[in-house]
């Protein structure tokens, strides 16, 4: 934020917010959507739409399972009321083609994908997590907001820079229930915002055969609206950038928010929320 005292907060003035993201539009997603939307939660899917309809299989660990993709006409309405993003129209690993190879297959994603959504698509997930400079110059060419990697920071922080987004940790990570249990601790000494980011595929659970696993994550994290918000990447990105675009006067008592949504920060023992086009005025 602008000036030393003032720190973000979450929309309603949350100081949390919980995200999931997965990858490759398996059929196996359609049993953890019912399980997320089940439970009031938000996530992103990646998506390869070149590869839609396709069946394969996927053996890890000495189990083979299916690796079947939705059809493309499943897509809407398995996805209703959560994020799609881009995955590279055939899973190509981004970093290890030619720039051209990546910029088509993000772009060609994109746009399959937004014929869906009727929507412009800002985000994605790198395919095998991979990534490069060079990559990261195409994707800021391309307009991708945010990319999401398979880096686990094992903590909550926000992003440096949305195209290299780390996640908290992969669901199968043996930290993830101590996490969560950290996380719903109360906030004594808030230093900023607090996201915690789950990642995975979702015919690991058929591998590990412990979608119980998933389940009782999710009910121990939902129900907790008042102090945690439940986003999209997309929104939590959109959020966090609008933040940013606040304006301070130099004596640091007014701030306009330019944007088209209300920011929320705390400043001493104070919650302020701008409204879009609004000036405060700061008790300083
Ligand atoms: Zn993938």
């Amino acid at each position: 934020m602008g000036l030393r005292r003032d720190t973000l907060l979450f929309p309603e003035g949350r100081k949390k917010a919980l995200t999931f993201s997965y990858d490759d539009a398996v059929t196996q997603d359609v049993r953890f959507l019912e399980l997320l939307n089940g439970f009031g939660l938000k996530g992103t899917f990646n998506i390869n739409t070149g590869l839609l309809g396709n069946q394969d299989h996927h053996t890890q660990d000495g189990k083979t399972v299916t690796h079947y993709k939705l059809n493309p006409e499943e897509i809407p309405e398995v996805y209703a009321g959560q994020e799609l993003a881009v995955h590279g129209l055939t899973h190509l690993d981004l970093a290890a083609v030619p720039t051209a190879t990546a910029a088509y297959e993000v772009m060609a994603d994109r746009r399959n994908i937004e014929e869906i959504t009727k929507a412009p698509v800002r985000g994605m997930a790198y395919p095998f997590g991979t990534y490069s400079e060079e990559l990261l110059a195409v994707l800021r060419n391309c307009q991708i907001e945010y990319a999401r990697t398979v880096a686990a920071t094992g903590t909550f922080a926000l992003p440096e820079d949305f195209l290299q987004w780390h996640p908290t940790c992969h669901h199968n990570d043996e930290r993830l229930f101590a996490l969560g249990e950290s996380f719903l601790k109360p906030v004594e000494d808030y230093r900023g915002p607090l996201l915690f980011y789950v990642w995975g595929h979702t015919y690991e659970f058929d591998v590990y055969d412990n979608w119980d696993r998933i389940e009782t994550f999710m009910q121990r994290m939902s129900g907790h609206g008042e102090e945690i918000w439940y986003a999209t990447n997309q929104e939590i990105c959109d959020y966090v950038n609008a933040a940013k675009q606040l304006r301070y006067s130099a004596n640091g008592r007014y701030v306009y928010n330019p944007t088209v949504r209300t920011v929320w920060f705390a400043t001493g023992n104070e919650t302020i929320a701008v409204a879009p086009g609004e000036t405060a005025a700061l008790k300083r």
